[in-house]
């Protein structure tokens, strides 16, 4: 049986919150609301939403500051950020908050909750198997480069790296298949989901953070190579 999912909203518009909040029930969705980022933090730690649709300018602990904890805080979290301004979308990405989709304000509730089901799809379809659950994907050792897809885990040089889902998602794509290119839409249909069309700067802002996290030089890039005009692959030194 499919347990319908729960999901936190967090805005400080009641009007907007209200509307959203009405639109994810009528899909049988469970959502908790809250209205500033404390709230938030506290509502999240109490009811493990799966999903938290996230203002970013919130009174008190804004939503940028909300996103980077709940990522702390809950492994298994999905985070879709609302925003009000084209700059807030280069901090979201930027910063590296973690957040896994986002939307500009004005969008129709509508787009909202298609883009929800596809994350949660795309959830879905990462945990579950048929039958009792988990599929054990093999490790993946590239030299000093593994990749445990189980645990989620990622190690570079004997070091530990912390990556966000996205990031990690991103990287065990490419890795997946070594030394094959992929164009930026082929990351984003994997990474991101294709519902929408998305913008190509998510995939190369993405790829940088990952860069810089696995010590690959941006200038020099050994690991996660450019591919001119095309995409990029995961370079295998055996
Ligand atoms: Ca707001």
């Amino acid at each position: 049986m499919i347990r319908k999912e729960t999901i936190l909203v967090v805005e400080d518009e009641i009007a907007i919150l209200d509307l959203i909040a009405a639109y994810l029930r009528a899909d049988g969705y469970i959502v908790h609301t809250a209205q500033d980022g404390n709230t938030a933090l506290k509502q999240a730690r109490a009811t493990r939403p799966t999903l938290v649709i996230l203002d970013v300018m919130l009174p008190g602990v804004d939503g940028l500051e909300v996103c980077k904890q709940l990522q702390a805080e809950q492994q298994d979290i999905y985070v879709l950020m609302l925003t009000a301004r084209a700059e807030e979308v280069d901090k979201i990405v930027g910063l590296s908050v973690g957040a896994d989709d986002y939307m500009t304000k004005p969008f129709s509730p509508r787009e909202l909750v298609a883009r929800v089901k596809a994350i949660l799809r795309r959830r879905r379809q990462l945990s579950s198997a048929p039958g009792s659950g988990i599929i054990e994907q093999p490790e993946l050792r590239y030299g000093d480069l593994i990749i445990n897809p189980n645990t989620r885990e990622v190690w570079r040089g004997g070091q530990a790296i912390d990556l966000t889902q996205r990031e990690f998602e991103l990287l065990h794509a490419l890795a997946a298949q070594p030394g094959r290119v992929f164009s930026r839409d082929q990351l984003l249909e994997r990474v991101w989901g294709t519902e929408f069309g998305r913008i190509d700067r998510v995939v190369d802002v993405h790829i940088g953070l990952l860069r810089k996290k696995l010590g690959d030089d941006p200038a020099n890039p050994t690991l996660l190579q450019t591919i001119r005009g095309v995409g990029y692959k995961l370079v295998v030194k055996r």
